[in-house]
Formats: structure tokens, C-alpha cells, sequence
């Protein structure tokens, strides 16, 4: 059993020596460098709650793992295409995921864009993949058409983050299909737990029908205010609920993450040394700790 020491109003103190999980804190190791690249271990970052932190999370674990040698994919998976945003790539008079869902003749290698971090790759997306869900109804193994793209150019990569749009529907059990693990970013806020049930429920169905072996790689708190009961009271809550899932590092709220955004830079490049790029180099190295990542 893990120590924590209470406070009067049953919340774990912030004892230096804990994490804001309730466990202690601990620096994972640096990942040890890869002789060779691939196949991918393809990670879905799913929440069917906007705002929760999955384009922020995609792109700045996907340049902490980039930092640490690994050759990552970021995938588009959402009409609104903040992450080609993010990242800087074009994303209109580009090919896009959408092309790739829809022609099986197009080559997925020739959507890849190149970001400014070496080593991050991007296939974009823009509104044009809001109509997709109506185009694929009709298609013959319609769950499985992202997985199909994937597999053509997952073994020139170490990992391939999918970053899904906020909604259940049948872009994201494409992405739910094609995923080996789920990572689900949740926000410190009242209310976060609501549709987790019914997110969980549903990766629940996608391995019984579709993709027996997909996980549950962790739950990312983040938007975390340690300053504020509530923030520890939702993340206890959490811990309560998930356990062992829930991963150690902890995202915090800051502006940086807004301010990065508008500079299309990964945080890790943006602010370097800000505490923000710090968690998630530590998210990253927890991954591959846990063998979510090579
Ligand atoms: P999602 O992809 O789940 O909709 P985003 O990653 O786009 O969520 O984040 C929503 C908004 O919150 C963005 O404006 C982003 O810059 C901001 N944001 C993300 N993470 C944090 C954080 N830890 N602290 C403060 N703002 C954040
Ligand atoms: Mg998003």
C-alpha cells in the first residue's frame, strides 16, 4: 500500500515526495536509443470530449518522443484540423486523411508532410473529413479502412499517434480499429469522468468485434491546478476509478500551451525548459517505461 498522507478535508497533501497521482513521484529513464526503426505501435488519443487536451497532447508527446529518437507518426483525425495547425503543415491543397479513406489507389506515403521537428511526421486533415463518415457507411469493412492506411506506412515509424475528433462515431472506431493501445487525456474538471463510462464501453466493443488486442495504455490527467481543491479532488477521484491506469505524469494548466499553439511549435521547442515540456518529455519516457512505445 502506497502512503498518503491525508489533509483534514480528505484530500492527499502535496507532499513533495508524492506525485499529484497520490503516488511517488519518480523520474523515468531516458529511453535507450534504437538500433533500427519500426513497425509502429499505433497509440489512438481518444476523448469524445473537446477541449480535454488530445491535439495538445498528440503533438507534444509526438515531438518528446521525436526529441528521444524515435521516428513518430501524427495523424489528422479530426475535420477541424487543429493538429495540422499545430504543427504547422499544410493542410489544403494538400492530400489529406480524408483522400486516403476514400481512394485505395493513392499512396499514403505521398500525405505525409514533414514537420519542423526532425523526426515527427504528419498526415493532415481538414474539413473535407466530415463528410467522410457518410462516404464509409456504404464501404465493405468500414471500421477497418484507417487500419488498411496504416499498415502501408507504419513500418518506417516507431510509433503512430492518432489524434480522433470529439465523438464516438465511425471516424474514431476507425481509429479504435487501427489503434495496438488507447491513450485517453482527461481533464481536472468536474464532469470529467461523464462519458469515460461510455468511451471505455466502446473500446470495450471495438476489441470483442474488431481488434481483439487493443489496451488501455493510460489515462492522462491533464489541465491539472494544484492549486485548487477541486483539481486534486477530480484527480483523486480518478485515481479512485482507474487505479493503476492512470498514468503518473500529470499535465498541468498553463498558458504556454495556448501561446505555443498560436507559434504552430511543439511546447518542447517553444519553451523548452518550461515545466509543460518537462512532463510531457516525462509522459513520453513513462511510455516507454511502460512499453507503450519502443
Ligand atoms: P482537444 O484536442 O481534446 O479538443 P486541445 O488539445 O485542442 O483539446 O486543447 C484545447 C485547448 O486547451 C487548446 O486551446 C489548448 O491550447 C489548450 N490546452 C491544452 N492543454 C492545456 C494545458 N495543459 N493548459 C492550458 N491550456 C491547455
Ligand atoms: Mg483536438
Amino acid at each position: 500500500m502506497e502512503q498518503t498522507q491525508e489533509l483534514a478535508d480528505g484530500v492527499p497533501s502535496l507532499d513533495p515526495e508524492l506525485g499529484p497521482t497520490g503516488r511517488p513521484l519518480r523520474e523515468f529513464p531516458d529511453p535507450a536509443p534504437l538500433g533500427a526503426h519500426g513497425p509502429a505501435r499505433i497509440i489512438a488519443l481518444c476523448n469524445q470530449k473537446g477541449g480535454v487536451g488530445k491535439t495538445t497532447t498528440t503533438i507534444n508527446l509526438g515531438a518528446a518522443l521525436a526529441e528521444y529518437g524515435r521516428r513518430v507518426l501524427a495523424v489528422d483525425f479530426d475535420p477541424q484540423g487543429a493538429l495540422s495547425a499545430g504543427l504547422g503543415v499544410r493542410s489544403h491543397d494538400a492530400l489529406t486523411i480524408y483522400d486516403l479513406l476514400l481512394s485505395r489507389t493513392v499512396d499514403p506515403k505521398d500525405a505525409i508532410q514533414r514537420t519542423a521537428t526532425p523526426g515527427l511526421d504528419v498526415i493532415p486533415a481538414n474539413i473535407d473529413l466530415s463528410a467522410a463518415e457518410v462516404h464509409l457507411v456504404t464501404e465493405v469493412a468500414r471500421e477497418q479502412i484507417l487500419a488498411g492506411v496504416l499498415r502501408k506506412v507504419s513500418h518506417d515509424y516507431d510509433v503512430v499517434l492518432i489524434d480522433c475528433q470529439p465523438s464516438l462515431g465511425l471516424l474514431t472506431v476507425n481509429a479504435l480499429t487501427a489503434a495496438h493501445g488507447v491513450v485517453i487525456p482527461l481533464e481536472c474538471e468536474y464532469f470529467a469522468l461523464r462519458g469515460v463510462a461510455l468511451l471505455i464501453e466502446t473500446i470495450d466493443k471495438v476489441r470483442d468485434r474488431l481488434n481483439p488486442a487493443i489496451t488501455l495504455d493510460g489515462i492522462l490527467a491533464t489541465m491539472y491546478d494544484a492549486r485548487t481543491l477541486h483539481s486534486r479532488e477530480v484527480l483523486e477521484r480518478v485515481v479512485d476509478a482507474f487505479g493503476e491506469d492512470v498514468l503518473e505524469t500529470v499535465i498541468t494548466r498553463t498558458v504556454k500551451f495556448p501561446d505555443a499553439t498560436v507559434a504552430a511549435t511543439p511546447i518542447t521547442e517553444f519553451a523548452p525548459e518550461h515545466q509543460a515540456a518537462r512532463a510531457y518529455r516525462q509522459l513520453a519516457r513513462e511510455l516507454v517505461f511502460r512499453g507503450s512505445v519502443a
